[in-house]
């Protein structure tokens, strides 16, 4: 007679359940589909907070000037020469995913690859302005050891038409200084 891959009882004919390759009692089936949909519910539910959080500082990073930000170093080193750090508050990172057609006017002097490199310019630039947003929302004077993670594909549609992805990933440690500048 089979067993229960849960609670090893012997299984009476006609009566296992299969869930996933596993033979479980009716019983032991029934609490396992009840587990999974509690997890389920469970994880739904931390999703639903982290949405709501990210919108939530999305909003706030809206209202934040460049003006805010302006004092905020942003530096690639693990130190600054303007301030002692006195607190690692929290390593800070942004993302950004950008699918574009570029469109090139046989008449520019710019081709392709120019108008390429200055999106991709252009969309560093503005994660390095939200990095720094990100700093002032938790308090920081400056974010160090920042590393850009990059690329950048660019593919032919057609004869004026490139399509170009960029993928940005940009992390650093939010620090707060003795000196503010
Ligand atoms: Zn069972």
């Amino acid at each position: 007679m089979e067993e229960c891959v849960r609670c090893n009882n012997p299984i009476s004919p006609h009566t296992g359940r299969e869930i996933e390759g596993l033979t479980y009692c009716s019983k032991c089936a029934d609490s396992h589909n009840q587990s999974l949909k509690q997890k389920k519910a469970e994880v739904q539910k931390e999703k639903g907070e982290i949405l709501r959080e990210r919108d939530a500082i999305e909003q706030e990073m809206r209202t934040i000037t460049e003006e805010d930000t302006r004092h905020i170093i942003v530096s690639t080193t693990d130190t600054l020469e303007t301030g002692q750090i006195i607190d690692y508050i929290d390593v800070i990172s942004v993302q950004d995913v950008v699918f574009q057609d570029i469109h090139i006017d046989p008449a520019q002097a710019e081709g392709p690859h120019d108008l390429a490199e200055k999106l991709f310019r252009n969309r560093i630039e503005l994660s390095l302005s939200k990095l720094r947003k990100r700093a002032y929302l938790v308090g920081a004077d400056a974010v160090i050891g920042v590393h850009i993670d990059s690329s950048m594909e660019q593919k032919p549609e057609g004869e004026f038409t490139v399509a170009v992805a960029i993928k940005l990933n940009i992390t650093g440690t939010a620090v707060r200084l003795t000196t503010h500048l």
